[in-house]
């Protein structure tokens, strides 16, 4: 493939890295985790052309994260060599994942499949075996595409994202964290870290469902996400998120409202999803209608709160798929 040239930069650790963007801000850098979606964009001139309206449309919602320059990077910041960046642990009730951490830890991590099923579902669905080997974690959110298969569960499990700079460490929500296509609230210096998952001491279960029009290698029609917290058979929190509905990941928490406080029955699912798909903004593209994502939200927003709630009460596996 044909890239435009950049110097290739290769900390080895995050204070290197960060002092090597102190000393880089005046200059078009970027960072790079597995580059399956930054070299491609790359090679696709997305960069150089992020106000070329024919790009904007080919690529459907899809603007590179940090493109505040419309030249390409001069310098790429690889994080691969950053071992602290890389790992799933568990920290009394809290899950901490690297941002570095590949796609593929995410599906083979027990503690991912058993404790945060929903970003399992959305792990095994994400491209193929290829693309999840070398793709990251962190770079599937900070892209910032609004159907990622990781950022709607992680958004529906109210996953929390570390940014740190030579300035210090702040923690957002992911709710905060997409403001656009392609556009995050990540400032040029800071490096996405972490990612945290605060799990609850109660029942609990979550789940993520992806229509796509292939099996692989297909960014979705429709997303679905839900996670649900139960005590004593009463919902005590419950959040849906939904993607490829709207330009960046939606959560919708009139639909989680009605669900609040009462069991977990057939017919509150029911009402719940139908609320769903009417908050949902899709657009008509190649992919789909959007009267047919519209119907669509509902039918995967009821099964993705079926898993939750089966997951939740039975604690056992269930498949979420389209
Ligand atoms: C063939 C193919 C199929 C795909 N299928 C899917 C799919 O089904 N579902 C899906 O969601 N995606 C899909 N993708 C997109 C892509 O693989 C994922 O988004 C992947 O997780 C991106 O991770 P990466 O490490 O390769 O990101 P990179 O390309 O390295 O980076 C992406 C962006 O994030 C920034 N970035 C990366 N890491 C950090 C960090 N730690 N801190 C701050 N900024 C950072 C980069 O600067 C860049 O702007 C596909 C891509 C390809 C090529």
């Amino acid at each position: 493939m044909r890239l435009p040239k950049f110097d290739y930069l290769s900390p080895t650790s995050l204070t290197e890295a960060l002092e090597i963007m102190g000393g880089y801000k005046n200059r078009r850098l970027k960072l790079l985790g597995g580059g399956t979606d930054l070299l491609v964009d790359l090679r696709d001139k997305v960069i150089l052309d992020v106000h070329n309206p024919h790009n904007q449309e080919h690529r459907c919602h899809i603007k590179p994260v940090q493109s505040a320059f419309n030249e390409p990077p001069e310098y790429l910041l690889s994080l691969s060599r950053i071992a602290d960046l890389r790992g799933i642990r568990s920290e009394g009730n809290k899950i901490i994942i690297g941002a570095m951490t590949t796609i593929t830890d995410l599906e083979r991590s027990d503690i991912v499949k058993k404790k945060l099923s929903g970003l399992h579902d959305g792990a095994w669905q994400l491209g193929s075996p290829l693309v999840r080997n070398r793709g990251t974690y962190g770079g599937n959110l900070c892209n910032a595409r609004p159907a990622a298969d990781t950022a709607i569960p992680t958004m529906a499990l109210g996953g929390k994202l570390v940014l740190i700079s030579k300035r210090g460490e702040r923690t957002v929500e992911h709710d905060d964290f997409v403001l656009g296509p392609g556009n995050t609230i990540i400032m040029p210096d800071e490096i996405l870290k972490e990612i945290i998952f605060d799990l609850p001491d109660v029942q609990y279960g979550s789940a993520y469902i992806k229509l796509a029009n292939r099996k692989a290698l297909e960014i979705s029609v429709v997303g679905a996400a839900a996670s649900v917290i139960i005590k004593d058979g009463i919902v005590i929190s419950a959040r849906i998120t939904l993607g490829a509905v709207a330009p960046k990941p939606l959560l919708v928490p009139e639909a989680g409202q009605l669900l609040l406080d009462r069991e977990l029955t057939d017919d509150n699912i029911e009402k719940a999803a139908k609320t769903a798909s009417k908050k949902a903004k899709p657009i008509t593209d190649h992919r789909g209608g959007a009267t047919y994502r519209t119907s669509m939200v509902e039918v995967l927003t009821k099964r993705a709160l079926m898993i939750c709630r089966a997951r939740a009460l039975n604690a056992e596996r269930m498949e979420a798929s389209s």
